[in-house]
């Protein structure tokens, strides 16, 4: 900080605002989360000074003896934690990953099929303003009026249009996938399954949810949701797959010059921490909290998408109160709470406006708390959605105690 200061006192004050807004606002976007103080420091190290195109023991750099023994032991650590033959470390972020993959497999024009945006998957499954829209023909799948995947759906689909390949995974699924079922929808067709698993990385390293490795062809993640990594990307395959489709230099040089190895080593760091038994106790103290919040919201009247969850997050439905999630989300944020507007299944409303919110776990259950503190976040979010801005003092309260009660200096 104070290096920060001396230099640039305007970055410096921003980021001190960013601490103090992390410290007395309550986390719930899904998708982030608290990395470890040695995962952070891997991140601020020298490592970001080094050049090292190519990989380990094949550089298109000199002085690279240091961080191919990093690189190293992240692919390492990596393989062990999900089972994998073939690793890869180096996509900047998950949607790098995953166009990695896409241009490996995928000619331009191809068949993609992947769950809709709008349903619960991800910009990269083939939405229209995404690369993977614009360069792949895409046939999307969603989720029934019960807001879960059909399998026979699925199937019915892939039947018509013969996808080249599938992709399973979801940014807003409340509910265990199973990669086993898309594996057989993909051997019926003959299309290559991609499993993106960017959400669950941290629930199937911990075991609480299907491993995607022995039923997909390939493999994608981010390292910094679940996870609890530095921001950045991962893809896992067999070595057979990953010759065949050159998956190494589908990343370098197809979509990637030199490697961040200052992140490389902190994801060789989280998966080190990742593989400690107290991962597991993290992992499934996210699932349990998820658990608390949803039963505290539905025991206050509040709809939950698929009625519940079975991960780490959940897609609230503000249709019965005629809310939209543009204005609970900022109602929450007056709150102290941090959540993302979120479009539910069929949404009425624009993808700025949505009529849900997405609220996960894994975050504020880094920073220490449980169910009976997600019981109360319930009551916090129930108040504003029915009370809607009247309610914000009153939740911000409990928020507010929450804070104090897990202080950001304790658990970091
Ligand atoms: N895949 C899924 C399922 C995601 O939810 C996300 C991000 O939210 C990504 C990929 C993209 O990750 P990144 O933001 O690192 O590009």
């Amino acid at each position: 900080w104070e290096d920060i200061y001396r230099e640039d006192p305007q970055v410096a004050d921003a980021i001190r605002a960013e601490y103090d807004r992390q410290s007395d606002h309550i986390e719930l976007i899904a998708s982030e989360n608290w990395v470890s103080p040695a995962v952070m420091s891997a991140m601020g190290s020298v490592l970001t000074n080094k050049y090292a195109e190519g990989y380990p023991g094949h550089r298109y750099y000199g002085g690279c003896q240091n961080v191919d023994v990093v690189e190293q032991l992240a692919i390492d650590r990596a393989r062990e934690l999900f089972g994998a033959e073939y690793v890869n470390v180096q996509p900047h972020s998950g949607a790098q990953a995953n166009m990695a993959v896409e241009m490996a497999v995928l000619k331009p024009g191809d068949t993609l099929m992947g769950m809709a945006l709008d349903q619960g998957g991800h910009l990269t499954h083939g939405s229209a303003v995404n690369f993977s829209g614009l360069y792949f023909h895409v046939v999307p799948y969603g989720v029934n009026e019960d807001g879960l995947i059909d399998y026979g759906e699925v199937l019915r689909i892939a039947k018509e249009c013969r996808p080249k390949m599938i992709i399973a995974g979801a940014s807003a699924y409340s509910r265990a996938i199973d990669f086993q079922k898309f594996r057989e929808i993909a051997d019926q067709v003959g299309a290559i399954l991609m499993v993106d698993m960017a959400h669950i990385a941290g629930l199937v390293a911990a075991g609480l949810h299907q491993n995607p490795v022995p039923y997909a062809h390939v493999v994608t993640s981010t390292t910094h949701k679940t996870l609890r990594g530095p921001r950045g990307g991962l893809i896992l395959a067999t070595e057979d797959f990953a010759k065949e489709y050159k998956l190494n230099r589908y990343v370098f040089p197809g979509v990637q010059g030199g490697p961040l190895m200052h992140v490389i080593a902190a994801k060789a760091v989280c998966f080190r921490e990742a593989l400690d038994p107290s991962f597991k106790v993290y992992m499934k103290q996210v699932a349990k909290n998820a658990r608390a919040l949803a039963e505290g919201l539905k025991k206050r009247g509040l709809s939950i998408v698929s009625g519940g969850t079975d991960n780490h997050l959940m897609l609230l439905d503000l249709t019965p109160f005629q809310e939209t999630g543009k204005n609970v989300e900022q109602w929450l944020d007056q709150a102290h709470i941090t959540a993302n507007k979120n479009t539910i299944p069929n949404d009425p409303q624009s993808p700025f406006t949505t009529s849900g919110v997405r609220l996960g776990t894994p975050a504020a259950t880094s920073r220490g708390l449980r169910e009976e503190d997600f019981d109360q976040l319930a009551e916090a979010i129930a108040i504003i959605v029915r009370d809607k801005e009247a309610g914000i003092p009153r939740a911000r309260a409990i928020v507010d105690s929450l804070t104090k009660k897990y202080p950001l200096s304790a658990a970091f």
